[in-house]
């Protein structure tokens, strides 16, 4: 049983409402902090769920939820150097994909998590902690400060909390992509169900059809060129679809999605990243969760239902183990070998997505046929059918043998 009774949650995206929802649940009381002024931020772009981030989110509470508000996903299909896609085989019995408004999905888990009775403030970016033998004391950019038992950093990528346990901790790798989202009124036939992977000539794409019937989708640019969100944001967006027009010209759809998105349905995401992995997952009352320790990159498609796992798992240690570090520790121990092995993947997926000339029209004769050959149970099962048993106890022994 935990001597932890209350917690701050930095960070109110995916994997910090998730957490204090999944504290409240362990019998933690946990307030989120987020830098943004307000609870509806303007985020745009789209996400998929994967089944084994559902069933986490089954644990909180927030499954049906998603599911009233996302779009099932059950075909996936890749095409390589503008030809015909062909169907990429799937994981039998498995529930589909769920794609979502980032922005609804937010939402939704901020609604799930208040109905639990988990408190937000916004405008509240974290600077600093004072940590004493008795607790923890963040201190935010508006002066103001709060105390609690612990700290759970769950601040993205580009996470304050990391460095605060460890100022030598690495930062976001770059994927050598820049991210972008556009929304296009094009004719193609293309079911609501069905997401279309597409290596193109000089880029990948992805693209799937929306509920409001046109069409989504999101290009990796190669560029040598690290940009932040804002750097990307300050290049006019009129300038990014001349370059995306030219990056896509020829290929089927993307000439066409490309030509017909217009400058206010292009969001400008910025460098794509993805995490090394972080030597130190927690120091004394701090510990890590989402993308602030585990960044798969984009390309797994895994991401957020990585945030959500490991938010569910910290909440079951922190419930059974008797004070942080023995918490903290339990979860580290059940979550890194996991999420490295998905992490090792989308390395694998980001080289193929940027290769060279040469390597590009050798992709484009063994791709297909690597794919035919897969066994996609023994490739992908193991990610998908993960489920966490929230009324199994933790011990300071559990090892991760079910994890990977
Ligand atoms: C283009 C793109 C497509 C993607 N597609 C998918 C997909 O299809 N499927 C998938 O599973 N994943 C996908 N991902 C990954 C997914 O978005 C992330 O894994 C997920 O958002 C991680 O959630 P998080 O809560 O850890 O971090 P975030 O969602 O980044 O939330 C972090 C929050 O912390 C706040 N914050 C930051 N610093 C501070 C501070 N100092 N103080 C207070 N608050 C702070 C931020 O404002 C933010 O609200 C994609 C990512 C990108 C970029």
């Amino acid at each position: 049983m935990s001597e932890v009774r209350t917690a701050l949650v930095i960070g109110g995206g995916i994997a910090g409402p998730v957490a204090a929802t999944a504290l409240l649940k362990a019998g933690i009381e946990a307030t989120v902090y987020e830098a943004y002024p307000a609870e509806s931020n303007g985020i745009g772009g789209a996400l998929a769920l994967a089944p084994n981030g559902l069933a986490a989110l089954g644990v909180v509470g927030a499954d049906d939820a998603v599911r009233s508000i996302a779009t099932p996903i059950r075909h996936t299909r890749m095409s390589m150097g503008g030809r015909k896609p062909s169907e990429l085989p799937g994981l039998p019995d498995l529930p589909p994909l769920q794609m979502v408004e980032r922005g609804d999905l937010h939402r939704a888990l901020h609604d799930r998590a208040v109905a639990a009775g988990v408190g937000f403030a916004y405008g509240k970016r974290l600077v600093g902690v004072d940590e004493g033998p008795a607790g923890i004391t963040a201190r935010f950019a508006d002066g103001s400060t709060a105390d609690a038992d612990i700290l759970v950093g769950a601040d993205g990528v580009r996470s304050t909390v990391r460095t605060l346990i460890d100022p030598n901790a690495p930062g976001a790798g770059y994927t050598g992509m820049l991210g972008f989202e556009g929304h296009a009124d094009a004719d193609l036939d293309l079911a609501a169900d069905t997401m279309t992977f597409a290596f193109g000539r000089r880029a990948y794409y992805l693209y799937w059809r929306r509920p409001d019937g046109r069409i989504g989708w999101g290009a990796n640019l190669p560029s040598k060129k690290y940009m932040t969100l804002n750097e990307a944001r300050a290049i006019p967006a009129d300038d990014w679809l001349r370059t995306l027009r030219e990056t896509y010209a020829g290929d089927v759809p993307g000439d066409e999605l490309a030509r017909r998105t217009t400058a206010e349905t292009l969001q400008v995401v910025g460098a794509l990243h993805i995490m090394p992995p972080v030597p130190h997952w927690y120091r004394g009352r701090m510990v890590l969760v989402g993308d602030a320790v585990h960044a798969p990159s984009n390309s797994t498609g895994q991401g957020a239902s990585m945030a959500i796992e490991s938010a569910v798992q910290l909440a079951r240690c922190l419930r059974d183990l008797p004070g942080p570090s023995p918490a903290f520790a339990a979860y580290e121990r059940l979550r890194r070998a996991r999420v490295e092995k998905i992490t090792t993947r989308g390395v694998k997926i980001n080289h193929a997505k940027t290769p060279g000339p040469v390597a590009r029209k050798a992709m484009s004769v063994m791709m297909p046929i690597m794919f035919k050959a897969m066994n996609m149970e023994k490739t992908m099962g193991w990610e998908q059918r993960y489920t966490i048993d929230w009324d199994a106890p933790v011990t300071a022994a559990s090892d991760t043998a079910s994890t990977v």
